[in-house]
């Protein structure tokens, strides 16, 4: 066994500002290969922000960023990275495109420009409907499908580069009980199956308990992270997250 683990992401001592605004500071965790993190907090505690930091789309003002090993400012392999974020500022930008135009958006950051597609391109949008199992026809209006359906196909856009890590911003909010079990029953495939450590920001902290194996709750600043067995040592996520934090928004499905 190697003793030192090899982090592929390590955050230290990280603060993001928006003008005067502080959104984030003091953030300190890191993962390795196959975790399963949990990104819980209220709203407007900063998951996002911690996001954008880390995949290069916000500047940070202090503390340091490194994926696999490399500080941020000198990392370009971004498409190891599948990201999935909050839908709506995924659905203007998309419209009116077919499932396959959509997938093959994902594949953008691997290209360079004139950026064509090309047959290989095709096959790689074939394999991943396939993985996934989704059946539905490639020409379909991606707008038109059901909010479990565009979904899975977002989740099929961020895993198209078959990245190593995959980042879901709040991705079960618009879905009903039975979409949102289907869901996580295939990021816990991901994750076991192909190895692939993900982050998952949810308000939704039953799924949260069920699923990752770590949890980092922010709220601005760093409020726990560490083992889910250390956070919830009753194995009751409701109750955890009720003494941990008196101010965390329960989010109740129907
Ligand atoms: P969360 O995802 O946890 O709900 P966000 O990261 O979206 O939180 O937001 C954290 C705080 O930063 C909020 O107070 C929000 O209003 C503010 N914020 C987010 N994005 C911006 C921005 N682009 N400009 C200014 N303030 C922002
Ligand atoms: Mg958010």
């Amino acid at each position: 066994m190697n003793k030192v683990a090899k982090n592929i992401l390590e955050v230290q001592n990280l603060t993001v500002c928006y003008g005067e605004f502080k959104a984030i500071s003091d953030i300190n965790f890191s993962l390795q290969r196959g975790d399963f993190v949990g990104l819980t907090g209220p709203n407007g505690s900063g998951k996002s922000t911690l996001i954008k930091a880390i995949l290069g789309l916000v500047k940070f003002s202090q503390g340091e960023i490194a994926l696999w090993g490399k500080a941020i400012n000198q990392f370009s392999e971004f498409s190891r990275i599948g990201y999935v974020p909050q839908k709506q500022t995924m659905l203007n930008p998309l419209l009116p495109a077919t499932i396959e135009e959509v997938l093959l958006t994902g594949l953008l950051s691997t290209k360079k420009i004139p950026r064509l597609i090309n047959k290989k391109d095709r096959q790689k949008v074939a394999h991943v409907l396939a993985t996934l199992k989704i059946t539905l026809p490639k020409d379909k209006i991606f707008t038109k499908l059901s909010g479990g359906q565009q979904q899975k196909i977002l989740l099929a856009r961020a895993l198209i580069t078959q990245p190593e890590l995959l980042i879901l911003d709040e991705p079960s909010s618009a879905l009903d009980q039975t979409a949102r079990e289907d869901f996580f029953q295939l990021l816990r495939k991901i994750n076991s199956q192909d190895k692939v450590s993900i982050i998952l920001i949810s308000h939704d902290t039953g799924s949260i308990g069920q699923h990752a194996n770590k949890i980092l709750y922010i709220d601005q600043k760093q409020i726990f992270f560490g083992a889910l067995n250390d956070f919830c040592p009753e194995k009751n996520p409701a109750t955890c997250f009720e003494k941990r934090g008196k101010h965390l928004i329960w989010h109740q499905h129907d």
